[in-house]
């Protein structure tokens, strides 16, 4: 069967890999949401028996980077489709706006004493990428300082890569329409109007500048080291299935290994 990464991979350079499945779509997926729904368990056993492996090597490390609109389903996506992952070698980081100090420094700075060590997984809510999308959107610095990041972005990334990270980028592409449905949920569920913020709402009005700063992004950064992968996410389902699929699949062609224990057999346990 062909690999979900195959599906949704972004090639380097593809200016309209967002046009390529709507976001409503459920590529590569030949079963109903049911059958999908079904399946999960048992690739989510099969992502933490890989986990354990590559914490138990402790030489590589695998680094998820999750991008996405307000309501793109971040959140969820850490919530759901890493369930299959032991706390114990997992680290989430979420970026936010930055600190004084952060912003004292060069944007990569604060993201690469995030990125994960020998034997863990890392996992970025948001990443390096917002310093070519929302500080373009909103002209936070130069256009001729955002645009030279593309290349520092890729020269960052290729380091982590021959260090031993794998990297694996993902767009969770929501469309318009599902984001109104998404904000009117937290206007209107009392347990999810804690995630409604005004901010949002001036976010949506750009839109468009959104879309095309991804696009450029995208098209630009994804390389061999570091693929983006654009993931339909309107329906969750297929969503959290998707996402769990690209990461069994890198961790498979990975294939962490138990290490052997040199002498193990003449042990005696007195
Ligand atoms: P949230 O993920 O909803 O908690 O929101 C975090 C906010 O931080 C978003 O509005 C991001 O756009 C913003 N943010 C993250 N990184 C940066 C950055 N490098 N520059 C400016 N804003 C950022
Ligand atoms: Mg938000």
């Amino acid at each position: 069967m062909a690999e979900v990464r195959d599906t949704l991979r972004v090639t380097a350079g593809d200016r309209k890999a967002l046009g390529r499945h709507s976001p409503s779509s459920t590529p590569g997926c030949s079963e109903k949401r049911d059958a999908i729904e079904a399946a999960i368990p048992a690739l989510d056993e099969e992502l933490s028996e890989l986990q354990t492996r590559l914490w138990a090597e402790g030489r590589r490390s695998l680094l998820v980077v999750l991008q996405a609109l307000d309501a793109g389903g971040k959140d969820g996506t850490i919530r759901h489709a890493f369930q299959g992952l032991n706390p114990q070698g997992t680290r989430v980081t979420a970026f936010k706006a930055p600190t004084p100090e952060e912003l004292a420094h060069d944007f990569l700075w604060r993201v690469h004493q995030a990125t994960p060590a020998a034997g863990e997984v890392g996992i970025f809510n948001r990443s390096h990428y917002e310093d070519v999308l929302v500080v373009r959107v909103h002209q936070l610095v130069p256009t001729k300082v955002w645009r030279a990041r593309y290349g520092l972005i890729k020269g960052f990334e290729e380091a982590l890569h021959e260090g031993g990270t794998t990297i694996v980028k993902l767009f969770l592409h929501i469309s318009k329409e599902e984001q109104r449905r998404r904000f009117e949920e937290r206007l209107t569920r009392p347990d999810k109007r804690w995630k409604f913020n005004r901010g949002d709402l001036e976010e949506r009005a750009h839109w468009d500048d959104y879309q095309e700063a991804y696009a450029e992004a995208l098209a630009r950064t994804s390389t061999e080291a570091a693929a983006w992968y654009v993931v339909p996410a309107d329906h969750k389902w297929y969503r959290n299935w998707a996402v769990t699929s690209i990461l069994v699949e890198t961790l498979r062609e990975l294939d962490p290994r138990y290490p052997e224990v040199e002498g193990i057999d003449a042990i005696e346990i007195p």
